[in-house]
């Protein structure tokens, strides 16, 4: 049976008392029968723990995808680019998403983040490598995008980084989780268009001091679990190739669908 904890590198000191709370009920409730997008009884064989009714409901983005960030294009789009990416280049070398940002990919991305569901991460992160896994990336390390130390503390757990240290066991590529830093709090990105955003996470990252001689001539993937507009991996990626990376992939388990008009 896969263990529903979390792994104690992944998570914050304040998290052990969740993670206590969590192996207990992984004693009373086991893991893997419960649909982890809407609690449906399902048996130990489902993939990814997801009953039929939500894997037929996920978006997955197993149609074309934007050669640059990775997006969704719907059927009778003509172009192989979205509209964000044709208006606006990035600093991450090539971005790949596993589905499309819809009801049931907020409900499964909500329960991960705010209802203490760390468990959620291993399942996710699966479905990430199955994703990433035929592109035969030539990657080094695997990073999380960072949440602020505070942040975390609230929350308990970045998710993004619980998503990474999966990855990078069903990868088999190093993972770190604090070289790269969000030296400030943000605002919540919801609801800001595109300029805003950039103008909320300027200067929000930095590379740990003493850490570039790791990422040196490196090539990252970059983990997170929502991908909007790329701000966010912009400015991750702009860091890191400042403090010597070679290039830095992007992949996220939900993408937001592209914008048509
Ligand atoms: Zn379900
Ligand atoms: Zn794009």
């Amino acid at each position: 049976m896969i263990k529903r904890i979390t792994d104690s590198s992944a998570a914050s000191p304040g998290a052990l008392c969740r993670l206590l709370w969590e192996s207990m009920l992984e004693l009373l409730y086991p893991s893997n029968i419960y649909c982890i997008c809407c609690d449906n009884l399902i048996d130990d064989s489902r993939p990814y723990s997801l009953c039929d009714d939500c894997l037929t409901n996920l978006h997955w983005a197993n149609e074309r995808t934007c050669r640059c960030c990775g997006k969704i294009l719907k059927e009778g789009y003509r172009w192989d680019i979205c509209t964000d990416c044709s208006s606006a280049s990035h600093s991450f070398e090539k971005g790949f998403a596993c589905t499309e940002y819809g009801g049931a990919e907020k409900n499964m991305l909500l329960r991960f983040k705010f209802k203490e569901k760390a468990y959620y991460g291993e399942k996710l992160a699966e479905i990430m490598f199955d994703r990433i896994q035929p592109e035969e990336l030539d990657v080094d390390l695997i990073l999380p995008v960072p949440m602020h130390k505070r942040k975390e503390k609230r929350r308990g757990y970045n998710q993004a980084a619980i998503l990474a240290y999966h990855l990078s066991r069903y990868m088999k590529i190093p993972f770190r989780k604090n070289i790269l830093l969000r030296s400030r709090e943000t605002m919540p990105m919801k609801g800001l268009g595109a300029v805003e955003r950039r103008a909320n996470i300027e200067n929000a990252f930095t590379v740990s001091r003493g850490w570039d001689t790791i990422i040196k001539n490196k090539k990252i993937l970059l983990v997170d679990d929502i991908y909007t507009t790329g701000s966010t991996a912009d400015a991750c990626a702009d860091v890191l190739l400042a403090a010597g990376a070679l290039r830095v992939y992007v992949l996220v388990f939900a993408a937001g669908a592209n914008r048509t008009v």
